[in-house]
């Protein structure tokens, strides 16, 4: 058969066999990745799959939809610029690029340089050599240390990898890049001190200054952050944590690098997830929503006080970091439109409403049994379920995975977090699009309501 006529022949059943025979997909051991999901057609929040079935994604893909599956403009905004100018690298310029870099100021309220990558593990990258290059330039080449968390994400690179404090994600690979330390989290629920929520010195911060000291203030660039762990599973700091942080950071002359690729554009009710907790930050990682996940973009903005180190006419001192796709255009151009449907939309603030409602709608199910804990931050939820609320002992593995099956048998899409490793994989975790209705919010509250309901009645062992 030719290709032609093999491609001809594809139909539902076939393109199911031909993913099993080619594909590999993340994240799931081999037996699930044999049951693929064959998405065909997205519309608002809604995703459709080859075999008909509809369900309202409430993870906005891999939390990066934000405006949903059908915005036309975001199409028409990639054709006019992929007719007007497809691609050109930015070691010169272009329109879309400063366009965009221009927004990116307004949203960051504040004076940012911006160099463009591709995904949020890149832009990372970029931040921690844009540290170390920096203090290189400072004259303390010694600084290259960077703290990070343990259960933040950072990204699937080494270095990235090496700054994400999940190690069931990263020791299969080990060594990854050298100069990363890890600090607790601020997991309120299960409190790495032993405290109550509430009842605490914020000691998850103020460890933070140990290991500077421990380490010798002298050797440490920066650190990295997200203001809200999201993919390990939406642990929401004390109101103070981040300024406590910054405290530090400013006490040591450590640079403070928010990764914003979840919390960023909105997703917390505000346009920056940092901008809940009132702090400056020396560099600001993004990605996902920021083209709403219609193309790969991803930008680090490094303040402009920093940016004067590299303000210089000689060899020694530009960035000496390139890549191919980094900014393209046409990402650029859609990022713009992006930006510019949430302004017109006002989505910022309704992702901050609908977030609100969220919280409210899934407050009583802080009753059920098997439900220890419930996070927020806009509209971004974490719903950790136990097998023993006294105890607190992680759900098992099969009920999480029960109550994620039958919300999907019930039409809708939820995410799952956790530590595998140690088989805490027991965060469900909702995301979804900020062009969803009141409605559709409160129907994917009841279905996961009812799916917890259902999974115990079943007796499924927690
Ligand atoms: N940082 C955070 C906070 C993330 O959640 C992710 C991805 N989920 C990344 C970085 C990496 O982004 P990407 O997958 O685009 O490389």
């Amino acid at each position: 058969m030719s290709i032609g006529e093999n491609i001809r022949a594809v139909g539902k059943e076939s393109l199911v066999e031909l993913d099993r025979q080619y594909m590999w997909h993340p994240m799931m051991p081999y037996s699930a990745s044999q049951q693929p999901m064959v998405v065909a057609h997205g519309e608002g929040p809604y995703i459709t799959t080859e075999d008909g079935n509809r369900y309202l994604d409430a993870m906005s893909g891999l939390w990066c939809v934000n405006l949903g599956y059908s915005q036309k403009s975001l199409a028409e905004a990639a054709s006019e610029q992929m007719l007007e100018m497809p691609y050109y690298p930015l070691t010169h310029t272009h329109k879309p690029g400063i366009r965009l870099a221009e927004k990116l100021n307004q949203w960051l309220q504040g004076s940012y340089r911006i160099v463009y990558s591709n995904s949020g593990s890149e832009a990372n990258e970029v931040s921690f050599k844009i540290a170390r290059q920096y203090y290189e330039q400072m004259g303390e080449p010694n600084r290259w240390k960077i703290i990070a968390r343990y259960r933040g994400y950072h990204g699937n690179t080494m270095g990235a990898l090496a700054a994400t404090g999940q190690f069931q994600r990263k020791y299969k690979y080990e060594p990854l890049a050298p100069g990363f330390l890890h600090v607790p989290p601020p997991d309120c629920y299960r409190c790495p001190f032993g405290h109550q929520a509430g009842l605490c010195q914020h000691e998850c911060a103020n460890y933070y200054e140990q290991v500077i000291n421990w380490e010798i203030p002298e050797t440490v660039a920066a650190i990295i952050i997200e203001p809200v762990i999201s993919g390990g599973g939406v642990f929401v700091p004390p109101p103070e944590y981040l300024q406590r942080v910054r405290e530090i950071c400013n006490r040591y002359g450590v640079l403070m690098i928010v990764d914003e690729v979840i919390c960023g554009f909105g997703r917390s009710g505000q346009p920056f997830g940092h901008q809940n907790y009132g702090i400056t930050p020396d560099i600001v990682t993004m990605a996902k929503g920021i083209t709403s996940g219609y193309l790969p973009l991803s930008a680090t903005a490094i303040r402009d006080e920093l940016f004067d180190v590299f303000r210089h006419d000689s060899e020694y001192a530009h960035l000496r970091h390139v890549n191919t796709f980094g900014g393209h255009p046409v990402a650029c151009a859609v990022a713009i439109k992006t930006l510019e449907i949430m302004e017109e939309e006002h989505l910022v603030d309704r992702a901050a409403q609908l977030g609100q409602q969220l919280k409210t709608k899934l407050t009583p199910l802080a009753n059920h049994l098997h439900v220890g804990d419930l996070r927020h931050f806009g509209l971004l939820a974490g719903i950790e379920l136990v097998a023993d609320k006294e105890t607190k002992a992680p759900a098992s593995p099969e009920f999480t995975a029960a109550v994620i099956a039958e919300c999907k048998k019930r039409g809708v899409l939820i995410g799952k977090n956790g530590d595998t490793v140690r088989n805490f994989n027991n965060i469900l975790t909702l995301c979804p699009p900020f062009i969803i209705t009141d409605d559709e919010l409160d129907h994917i509250v009841t279905v996961v309501k009812e799916s917890i309901a259902k999974t115990t009645e079943q007796g499924v062992t927690a």
